[in-house]
């Protein structure tokens, strides 16, 4: 497993959409294990291809202490509440602000051999999941709530 460099806002990869993930091979299972090695050397606990600069869509969460969710080509089924809380991102380093997420999500999706399944989460993995599926529309954290547009604003990014 390789650490890879992550993608910050500013860098107009971001703001792309990521296509889809079409071979499920070995080269995805490099990808996705470098996300995860990325993520825990950072202390994140999601990440999306596109923050290691790879415009595909697969997510890797951090479920426990051990437990982590690989996920590709997510399409989510059902939202149900709303929760506010905070958040940040890996690509937003040093800046958290509440976010309104749904309460539960059910996904569904592919692992990394090509097998459909589906998921449901709660609370604070919901937020995860809606996070990570964000970036793989373009869509960053700070883009939702008026101190995140601030944000951007005093540091001149996008
Ligand atoms: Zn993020």
């Amino acid at each position: 497993m390789a650490i890879r460099k992550v993608v910050r806002i500013g860098n107009a990869t971001l703001r792309k959409k990521s296509k889809p993930v079409v071979a499920y091979d070995e080269e995805l299972g490099t990808l996705l294990d470098d996300m995860k090695a990325t993520m825990l050397e950072r202390k994140g606990v999601g990440i999306s291809a596109v923050q290691v600069g790879v415009l595909r869509r697969a997510i890797v969460i951090q479920l426990d202490d051990d437990q982590f969710l690989e996920v590709v080509n997510p399409e989510i089924l059902k939202t149900r509440g709303k929760v506010l809380a905070s958040e940040g991102c890996l690509s937003v380093p040093g800046f958290y602000c509440d976010v309104e997420r749904p309460k539960y999500v059910k996904i569904r999706a592919f692992d990394r051999n090509g097998e459909a399944f589906e998921f449901e989460a709660k609370d604070y993995i919901a937020r995860c999941v809606c996070h990570e599926i964000d970036h793989l529309n373009g869509v960053l954290f700070v883009d939702l709530t008026e101190e995140g547009k601030n944000y951007k604003a005093l540091n001149g990014v996008e």
